[in-house]
């Protein structure tokens, strides 16, 4: 669908046409948006999520793109990018910081030691922003952000109002939540617990070996592709035992070091990523009756 060019032209530089994604996702893949909005500020958000539901313009919200796949045919509608005003980070009472829902982990990690609070040093292990971590309750070595979330305020984009909602009244499980689909989150608040900052740049240190050891770096992934059935059952255990460590799809890999983690090698598309994912699911089923469900979310044509 194309919008009216008043539109276009009422956001200025920050709604943009035909726009490539790949540079938005991980995995450096994905066709193009039909329309990109970078919103400024909360105002700017709500008043063009107000003009898409008059036009039905479909809206996919991206955070840092660190678990998703954007199909090669791209996606229809518009995909929206909260912008720098988005990425901040306040201490707000003693041992209670908020942060923008763009803030990068690491960057929530880093303020939350200079300021002595411990808890949040996982967060340097993942590389996403907190928006995509609220959505996946993102998390490793037994820490998640539900275990350090106070609440979070969200605009909803059905009904064009901002809410805050509570940690008690959201239900959180494995990589998921109950909160709504149509909630796009601006921003976080979190509790961390009073500890000295050495000790906590220790813990950060050593859950960033611990990761470096077990997992790939520098190469275009999104990350764990499917989620654990259990703590017995991990996901790179089954797909190790259907025998998929070494399938390939086009220029679609499994890392030798980390089977969950897929790679686009070069010059893999989406395509090539999702057969794989589909060829392992398949494998892994027939070889051992479990059922692996995605972890990373797939989006577009
Ligand atoms: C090398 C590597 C290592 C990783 N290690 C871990 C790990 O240890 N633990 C772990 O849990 N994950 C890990 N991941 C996965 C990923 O980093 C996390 O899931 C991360 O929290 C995703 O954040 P994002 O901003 O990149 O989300 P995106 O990929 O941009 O989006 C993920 C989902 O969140 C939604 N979303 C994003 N922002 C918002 C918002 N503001 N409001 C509403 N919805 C939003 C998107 O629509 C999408 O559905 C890893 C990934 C990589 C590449």
């Amino acid at each position: 669908m194309s919008l009216d060019n008043n539109l276009i032209k009422k956001f200025g530089n920050n709604l943009s046409e035909n726009v490539n994604l790949s540079n938005y996702s991980w995995f450096n893949l994905g066709g193009k948006a039909e329309y990109l909005f970078k919103a400024k500020d909360k105002n700017q958000l709500l008043e063009f999520l107000k003009e898409a539901k008059q036009q039905n313009l479909m809206i996919t919200i991206l955070g840092a793109g660190s678990n998703t796949l954007i199909r090669d045919n791209g996606v229809k509608g518009a995909v929206v990018k909260l912008g720098k005003n988005f990425s901040f980070t306040k201490l707000i009472d003693k041992n209670i910081i908020e942060v923008g829902a763009a803030t990068l982990d690491r960057n929530v990690a880093n303020f939350a030691k200079e300021n002595n609070l411990s808890n949040f040093e996982f967060l340097s292990c993942i590389p996403g922003s907190i928006g995509g971590a609220i959505v996946m309750n993102s998390g490793c070595y037994d820490d998640d952000i539900s275990k350090i979330l106070i609440s979070i305020k969200a605009i909803d984009k059905n009904k064009l109002t901002e809410i805050e909602i509570k940690k008690e009244d959201i239900k959180f499980s494995y990589r998921g939540s109950n909160l709504s689909e149509n909630l796009i989150f601006i921003s976080a608040k979190f509790k961390g617990s009073f500890d000295k900052k050495d000790k906590i740049e220790k813990k950060q240190l050593a859950l960033k070996k611990k990761k470096k050891k077990s997992q790939p770096s520098q190469i275009k992934t999104c990350g764990s592709t499917f989620k654990n059935i259990s703590k017995d059952k991990k996901a790179w255990m089954l797909i190790k035992e259907a025998g998929c460590n070494d399938l390939k799809e086009g220029d679609a890999m499994i890392s030798p070091k980390h089977c969950n983690f897929f790679v686009n090698d070069g010059n893999a598309k989406s395509s090539d990523i999702e057969n794989l994912i589909n060829k392992v699911k398949k494998k892994v089923y027939e070889k051992t009756g479990a059922n692996l469900e995605l972890e990373i979310k797939i989006i577009g044509e």
